[in-house]
Formats: C-alpha cells, structure tokens, sequence
C-alpha cells in the first residue's frame, strides 16, 4: 500500500500515520521530522532548512525532492510507504509521479484531511510532540496520562517552534497557496479520498481504514 496524507498543518496527519504504518508494517516518511531530525543535528541539509522552517515557509522544493527519492530507494519501503507531508507543491507531485514510476509502482490513495481553520489554530498551538519517540499529544484534545510525559516511552514532550500563533498563519498560508492545489491533481487522477479530519482520533483512524480497505468512496 503506498499513501500520501494531505491536509493543512494540524489536520492530524502525523497522528493518524502513526496508528497506519502499524497496521499495514510501512514506514512512517514525514519530511518535516527528516527537516526537524537535520536541524537538531546541525547537518548542511539542516542549516539550510532551518532558514525556511523557522519563517513556517516551505523548504526548495528541489530540497525536499532530493530527500524522498533517496528514501524511497529504502528497502524497507518495499511493502509500501506512507508520506506524510510530502507533496505538497505541484513540482514535487510530479516528482513523486516520477520517482514511483521509475520504482514500477503506483500511489494507491492520496487521503485529505479535512479541518475548520480556526481549529487548526488550536491544535497546532497545543501540540505537544515527545522528544524521544516522536509520538504526538495534545494538551486538551489528547493529553498524556502524565503532563509532559510520553505515555508511550516515558519521554520529555516539547513544543515546537514553529507551533506558535503568528508561524501557524504563515504555514496556513503557504498551505492554502501552494498545496491546497494539489488536490485536484490528485482528484484528477481518481485517487483522492476526503475523510472529516475533525472527529474523534478513533473515528478518523476508523474511516481512513475503510476508505484504504476500498469499502468507502
Ligand atoms: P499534522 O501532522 O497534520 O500537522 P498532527 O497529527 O500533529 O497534525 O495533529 C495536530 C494536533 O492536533 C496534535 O496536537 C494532535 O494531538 C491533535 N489532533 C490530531 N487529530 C485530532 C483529532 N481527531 N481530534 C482532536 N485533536 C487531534
Ligand atoms: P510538518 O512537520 O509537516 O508540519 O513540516 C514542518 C515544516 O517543514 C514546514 O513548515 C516546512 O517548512 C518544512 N516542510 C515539510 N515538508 C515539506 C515539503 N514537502 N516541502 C517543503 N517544505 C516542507
């Protein structure tokens, strides 16, 4: 199975991946954790990104590009993958188109998560993500058993930088500009499934399941 998850930043992507790749033993590629992996070590690749991470504007695409047609050269991405984040401008969706292609494969299902703006505002600004396993939370929406604390590792939970009321407006912004578009790409070539991104985690976990089983349209 190989999925891409669309959807504005805050719509749940990361969230529902996480349940996802576990059900179907994929890998789990975010571009912004690989940005997020670079700039904590201080590598070229982060140097660079962090000047556009930092502003909540998109990283070059040829950038961003570079990174997933290395990692889905990955053995592990054989029985599929999941992107997360990725397309998300018209250049990288060809790319992509491209890239899978040459590897004698198909994206399956482009799933769009749809989300009101102004409750993006309030997840993004209450996310809390662990420092050790990534796991995400959310301070009322979905709070750890311990404040701070990852339920699942024990890890420190921290906020991210760009997780801030005047960032989120620009990452808003650039995904309304430059992403939003992609849809009718996708619509276009008779993959995109739109699921309510705003119930329950459970209750989207459920209909994306049906949706990738083929039971719903
Ligand atoms: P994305 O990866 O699309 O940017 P996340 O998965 O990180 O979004 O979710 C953003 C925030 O919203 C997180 O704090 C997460 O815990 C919370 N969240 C995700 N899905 C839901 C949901 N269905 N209901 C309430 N809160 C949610
Ligand atoms: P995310 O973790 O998906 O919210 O991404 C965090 C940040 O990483 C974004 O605001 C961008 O600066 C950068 N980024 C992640 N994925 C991409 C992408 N596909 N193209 C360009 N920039 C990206």
């Amino acid at each position: 199975m190989n999925i891409i998850f669309m959807g504005p930043p805050g719509a749940g992507k990361g969230t529902q991946a996480e349940r996802i790749v576990e059900y179907y033993n994929i890998p789990h590629i975010s571009t912004g954790d690989a940005f997020r992996a670079a700039m904590k070590q201080g590598t070229p690749l982060g140097i660079e990104a962090k000047r556009y991470v930092d502003q909540g504007l998109l990283v070059p695409d040829e950038i961003t590009i570079g990174i997933v047609r290395e990692r889905l050269q990955e053995q592990d991405c054989e029985p599929g993958f999941l992107l997360d984040g990725f397309p998300r401008t018209i250049s990288q969706a060809e790319a992509l188109s491209g890239i899978v292609q040459a590897m004698n494969r198909k994206i399956d299902f482009c799933i769009d998560l749809l989300v009101d703006r102004n409750l993006l505002l309030a997840r993004l600004t209450g996310r809390r993500i662990c420092k050790s396993c990534g796991a995400t939370y959310h301070v009322m929406f979905n709070s750890p058993k311990e404040e701070g604390i990852c339920d699942k590792c024990s890890g420190e939970l921290y906020q991210r930088s760009d997780d801030t009321e005047e960032k989120v407006g620009t990452r808003l912004d650039e995904y309304l500009n430059k992403t939003a578009p992609l849809l009718d790409y996708y619509r276009t070539k008779g993959i995109l499934r739109q699921v309510n991104g705003e119930q329950d985690i459970d209750v989207v976990s459920a209909n994306i399941q049906s949706v990738l089983r083929g039971l719903t349209e």
